[in-house]
């Protein structure tokens, strides 16, 4: 047994001998095998090499299309955006469009509002007017149907007015009283009235005779042309007096008229006899 583990080991080492002479021719030659493996392995090597560059240039070109393609959904995006903001412009142009229309919708009722509101007043203070006025008529009327046609009430205030534009009386009265009431607050020093009948052509100088009369003549003067005349009043004060219509010259007009300084030129009005 153990002799022929020998022999094979002998004839391994022979062998190996050859063999490794073989080798060493072999190994002159290597570069050339070697090469030839390497030849052999280098067009698989540059299939490899070109297939991992066309990987590489798939991948990059799939990169590239995936870039480009994110690129235009970035562009897509950006255009999306670009649109929203559009549209989100546009909307905003539109609620400011319609709130300034609402603005100016608001502006113009509130100004139609406001005319019709003075239109309102307006008309308020013309109604107030004509009723103040019918008032007058119907106090005129009254004191003409309130029994005596030949007793006038004539009112005066704080301003320089009378209460009645004219009087007329009908001829067919015995006498004329003419009540006069003042009722505003100033004092008769500073916005007093009286009631003096004259002839109208007489008017200028009697009113200007008067303010020399003084207050404690009641500004009225000493002048036989005078028919009838009241005390001077001041607020919350009143005064008559009546004289007859045969006092009265025919063919004459005649013109009532406060002589208080001033009032004369405003304060007068025609008196007459139907
Ligand atoms: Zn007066």
């Amino acid at each position: 047994m153990k002799a022929n583990v020998l022999k094979i080991a002998a004839a391994l080492l022979l062998a190996g001998t050859v063999a490794g002479c073989g080798g060493g021719q072999d190994a002159g030659n290597s570069s050339s095998s070697s090469d030839a493996r390497d030849e052999s392995a280098l067009p698989s090597a540059a299939v490899r090499t070109q297939e991992s560059v066309d990987d590489a240039a798939g991948s990059m070109d799939e990169s590239a299309e995936t870039a480009g393609n994110e690129m235009e959904n970035a562009g897509d995006q950006v255009g999306d955006m670009a649109e929203d903001a559009g549209r989100e412009a546009e909307r905003t142009a539109n609620e400011m469009g319609d709130r300034a229309e609402d603005m100016a919708n608001d502006a113009a009722n509130e100004g139609e509002q406001m005319a019709n509101e003075a239109s309102d007043e307006a008309e308020q203070a013309m109604s107030d007017t004509a009723g103040a006025m019918s008032m007058d008529d119907s106090e005129s009327a009254a004191s003409a149907d309130s029994g005596d046609p030949c007793v006038v009430n004539v009112e005066v205030g704080d301003s320089i007015a009378y209460s009645l534009d004219g009087i007329s009386v009908p001829s067919s009265c015995d006498s004329v009283t003419i009540n006069l009431e003042h009722t505003g607050s100033l004092p008769k020093e500073g916005m007093g009235h009286n009631w003096v009948l004259v002839p109208s052509d007489a008017v200028n100088d009697i009113g200007t005779a008067g303010m020399s009369a003084g207050i404690q003549n009641n500004y009225v003067p000493d002048d036989d042309r005078i028919v009838a005349s009241t005390d001077i009043i001041g607020g919350g004060e009143s005064t008559s007096v009546s004289f007859s219509l045969d006092d009265l010259e025919d063919g004459v007009d005649y013109t009532y008229v406060c002589t208080f300084p001033g009032h004369w030129t405003v304060m007068q009005g025609p008196f007459t006899v139907e």
